[in-house]
């Protein structure tokens, strides 16, 4: 299980090696994303809280990378933290996602974005439910729900 001291880790000294890169220029993504998307992930912008497609959606599934489906968590780690954001416990996989110190807006906060694509996901902090204490704070238009495969 990953822990607040885990991805302190990661951010300071390295982030795991992801199982495979996507790198585009800006402007492929803008061709191949919505504007919305595009604002999130390569942009690094916030959607509004509550007005997103997966805040309140508990459906089970597998949430991926909107920009290039690495996936990214399990629908059973989503949980309510009345942020207005959907909301994680733990990432699918150690490798799946890669954290960067986030001084902006005169906040310290710690970003998290695919490790595939490095698309902007949203933030992680250390005040979620026990037993991870992590609460991973995502933008919906990060990310695509899909069906578990059968
Ligand atoms: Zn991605």
């Amino acid at each position: 299980m990953l822990r607040w001291i885990d991805v302190l880790t990661y951010a300071k000294y390295g982030n795991p090696e992801p199982v495979r890169r996507v790198n585009l220029t800006e402007e492929e993504w803008a061709a191949q994303l919505t504007p919305a998307q595009f604002r999130v992930l390569r942009q690094q912008h916030t959607e509004p809280p509550y007005r997103n497609a997966y805040c309140r959606s508990y459906e089970p599934g597998l949430y991926v990378c909107a920009g290039c489906g690495n996936a990214l968590f399990d629908s059973g780690t989503k949980y309510h933290a009345i942020s207005g954001w959907p909301s994680f416990t733990q990432p699918l996989a150690r490798n799946a996602i890669r954290y960067l110190f986030d001084d902006s807006h005169h906040m310290q906060r710690m970003e998290v974005r695919c490790n595939v694509c490095a698309g902007h996901l949203g933030h992680v902090f250390p005040d979620g439910p026990a037993p991870s204490g992590l609460r991973y704070c995502i933008n919906s238009e990060s990310l695509s729900r899909v069906e578990y495969q059968a």
